[in-house]
This record gives structure tokens, C-alpha cells and sequence, in this order.
């Protein structure tokens, strides 16, 4: 070998350790604030079921009678067409679409059958989405709340990479999430801490805190993160809670943000509330959430679409429609969609 070759080895090999040093360094620095002894905390619950306790669930539970919900015909070609409406459609539970500013965004997308890592068991779907993969518009970006099965599913990325395969979506994803998106195909994912915000064309993304867990296989409960998501442009904000408990976290966003012009508030999946109260909130503290983040108009999710938990499928709907009334709020104010259904924001 030339001596020149023989230094510029060197110089490689040095060259490479170092940026391996660097990037070792780099990943042992960045601790998350929420982050402690390897499982994300909440802020203001420590969340401490045990399998102890789902197991009780289970056993005592009531599971009620699956219930298909109705379906309305979309437009897809208008949704397609449309760049200077702004809409939300409701394909079901907590996934949406929204065009805002002429840019399509899609919440927690859940396009199959279960929620469950298994294709044969687990929560089955009552109610087909109501609108199907192949008629989506054009997605530009993708906003995940967490890792569990209603919210993110596997076959359902694969799918929509599938058809995006040359332009894919980006996916805004919390902390540690990265890894599953991409293993999925995934090549555009930013990750995101509680509070960080990245810029998309016009519009700002925020991930926020909600109080809730994450878990997806037997010894992962709380290594990666969960969040609510904000998506500011100039003349509108959207806030998509994700799944979450009734906490202070909401007057804490609220302070940062103001107000919300809309948001998507689960209302469902809140029974029995010994289990089920840390984690999700029931619909009378779903209306308080909407009234804490001082929003215009919210919308009804986490609901009619998966058999998850022990209330009535119906339950969730009729409680909004009775509280909403009693506390004089409008059926505009707090509202609920029909799957498949568009309406102009
Ligand atoms: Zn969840
Ligand atoms: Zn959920």
C-alpha cells in the first residue's frame, strides 16, 4: 500500500470514530425532562395499574354489545380538488382529515379491521371507515398520538406508504417513536418532545402534553412517549388531544396557545372508571377540557367505532347530547360527526 493510501485510512478510521464518539456523546446528553429511570411520567399523575389490575378488568367486565354506527357518502373528488376550504372529515375513532391552508393532514389513521397486534383477536371494528385508503387526497403530513393499537396501526402506514410511495407523508410522532415508523418504511419522521415545535410550509406543528401511557408489547409500557398535537396557521388553531385523563395539563396549554378555533376531544373508552379514570377522560370532563383550552368549537372522537371498554357504545353520544344541554353549551359548540362526514371549518 501507498503511503498516501496508508494515511488516508488513517484518517477515515479516525475520522469515523470520532463522528460514532460524537453521536454516542450526543444520545447520552439529550435526557427528556419527563423521562425518568427509562419509562415517561405524566406531569401530574403517576400512572401505577398493574397487570394485577387489568386482569381484574377483564375478568369483571361487562363487554357490551358491539354497535355499527351509520356511515354517510363522502366526495372524495372535492376533497381531492379542495385547496381553499378549510375541512374535517371523520373517518373514525380518533382519526381524521383536515385540510387546512390547503394542505391535508391526517390524525392517528386507522384504515382496518382491528385494534390489535393480532389480525384474528382483540377490539374489532363496528363501523368501516368512512372513507377508504385509496380515496384520500394527497397526504402531507401525518400526526401520531401514541403507540397503542387504536392509534397506531401498523398495516394502516403500510398501506398509505404504499400509495405515497415516491412523495410519503411526514409522520410527527413523540419521543421514541421513530424507530417503529421506520422499520414500517417510514422516511420522513420527526420526533417530538412535550412542547417542541417544527415549522411545515405555513404551518406551525406543537406536541403537548395529555395525561395518558403508552404500551405495545409485554415489556415496553412507558418507554416511548404519548402527546396532544397543535397545529397553528395564520388565522387558525387545531388542537387533536390524542387519548388522554382530565389534568391540568389544559389550563397549561391553554396559556401557552390562548384559545383554539377547533378541537377533536375523545369522549369515549372511559369505563370502568377505578381503571379507566387516570387515562381517559369520561364526557363530562371532556366538556371541561374544551371549556379549559378556551376552544370555539370542539368535536367529538374515541368513539361508535372500536368495542374497546366497558360502557355502551351509544353511551358516550347520549351523555354529550344530555350534559351539553344542561350546561347550555351549543349541539354547534360541542358537536359530534357521523363517519365519513365533511364539514367546513
Ligand atoms: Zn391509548
Ligand atoms: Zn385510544
Amino acid at each position: 500500500m501507498h503511503r498516501r493510501d496508508f494515511i488516508k485510512k488513517i484518517i477515515l478510521f479516525s475520522l469515523s470514530f470520532v463522528i460514532l464518539k460524537t453521536k454516542i456523546m450526543a444520545n447520552t446528553l439529550f435526557k427528556p425532562f419527563n423521562l425518568v429511570d427509562g419509562v415517561f411520567v405524566n406531569n401530574y399523575v403517576s400512572h401505577k395499574s398493574s397487570f394485577k389490575d387489568f386482569w381484574k378488568w377483564r375478568r369483571e367486565s361487562s363487554k357490551p354489545e358491539p354497535i355499527a354506527f351509520p356511515v354517510v357518502e363522502n366526495d372524495p373528488e372535492y376533497l381531492k380538488s379542495n385547496k381553499s376550504e378549510n375541512t374535517i372529515t371523520w373517518i373514525g375513532h380518533s382519526t381524521f382529515l383536515l385540510q387546512i391552508d390547503g394542505i391535508n393532514i391526517l390524525t392517528d389513521p386507522h384504515f382496518t379491521k382491528r385494534a390489535s397486534p393480532l389480525s384474528f383477536m382483540g377490539p374489532s371494528r363496528t363501523t368501516p371507515p368512512g372513507l377508504k385508503i385509496d380515496e384520500l387526497p394527497f397526504i402531507d403530513f401525518v400526526l401520531i398520538s401514541h403507540n397503542h393499537y387504536d392509534h397506531l396501526d401498523s398495516k394502516t402506514i403500510q398501506l398509505l406508504l404504499k400509495k405515497q410511495n415516491v412523495n410519503q407523508p411526514t409522520f410527527f410522532v413523540p419521543l421514541k417513536l421513530r424507530d417503529i415508523l421506520s422499520k414500517l418504511g417510514a422516511r420522513n419522521v420527526m420526533e417530538h418532545e412535550w412542547w417542541q415545535m417544527t415549522q411545515f410550509k405555513n404551518l406551525e406543528i406543537h406536541s403537548v402534553p395529555v395525561q395518558h401511557w403508552s404500551k405495545r408489547t409485554f415489556n415496553d409500557t412507558n418507554k416511548t412517549l404519548w402527546c396532544g398535537w397543535v397545529v397553528k396557521a395564520n388565522n387558525f388553531k387545531y388542537f387533536f388531544v390524542g387519548d388522554t385523563g382530565y389534568s391540568k395539563d389544559f389550563k397549561d396549554i391553554q396559556k401557552k396557545f390562548g384559545y383554539f378555533d377547533l378541537s377533536t376531544i375523545p369522549i369515549g373508552a372511559y369505563a370502568p372508571r377505578w381503571f379507566m379514570k387516570d387515562s381517559h377522560c369520561n364526557v363530562e370532563e371532556a366538556i371541561q377540557i374544551h371549556k379549559d383550552v378556551k376552544s370555539k368549537k370542539s368535536i367529538a372522537m374515541h368513539w361508535g367505532t372500536f368495542q374497546l371498554t366497558d360502557e355502551p357504545m351509544d353511551e358516550p353520544i347520549k351523555l354529550l347530547q344530555e350534559l351539553t344541554k344542561q350546561l347550555k353549551i351549543s349541539k354547534d359548540e360541542f358537536s359530534y360527526m357521523t363517519h365519513g362526514q365533511t364539514k367546513k371549518i
